[in-house]
């Protein structure tokens, strides 16, 4: 059984606050992630190994934005989302 029948997927987007390296400024940018959470039971074809390893999945969310524009108008350059981990569980 594939890892991901564990999970629903989902798109969304979540506000971090994120400092621009450039200009030092902090302000929210909207962050895209792939929200993966765990269904509520296995399909029924699942075997033994795969209850096992469902029972230790967890909800996590990948992060899909590497780069922002900064929104400060007198700087406006593209810096790299270093702040953030690139998977986080829920
Ligand atoms: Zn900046």
């Amino acid at each position: 059984m594939e890892e991901r029948e564990f999970f629903d997927e989902r798109p969304e987007q979540r506000t971090h606050t994120l400092t621009c390296p450039h200009c030092g400024k902090a302000d929210e940018y909207p962050i895209a992630w792939l929200v993966r959470r765990k269904k509520t039971s296995l399909p029924r074809h699942a075997d033994e190994r795969d209850r096992a390893r469902f029972a230790k999945a967890q909800s996590y969310m990948v992060r899909r934005d590497d780069m922002v524009g900064c929104k400060n108008v007198r700087c406006r350059k593209r810096f790299e989302v270093t702040t953030l981990q690139s998977v986080a569980f829920l």
